[in-house]
């Protein structure tokens, strides 16, 4: 399960542009999880698309 802290997150985009099965940008320009059981990856690459740490799992 992916995990974004809001907190971290700078809503630079990256996750959601590559990842748009799995994340999207909110209404407050920060990432949110759409499937966070999404099965077409294992998660790793996810969480280190993120530059700035805020994605786990
Ligand atoms: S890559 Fe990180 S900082 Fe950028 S939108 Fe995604 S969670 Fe936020």
């Amino acid at each position: 399960m992916i995990i974004i802290d809001q907190e971290k997150c700078q809503g630079c985009g990256t996750c959601a542009a590559m990842y748009p099965a799995c994340i999207k940008m909110n209404e407050a320009g920060k990432a949110e999880v759409i499937d966070a059981e999404c099965a077409s990856c294992n998660h790793d690459e996810v969480v280190a698309s993120c530059a700035f740490g805020a994605i786990s799992k």
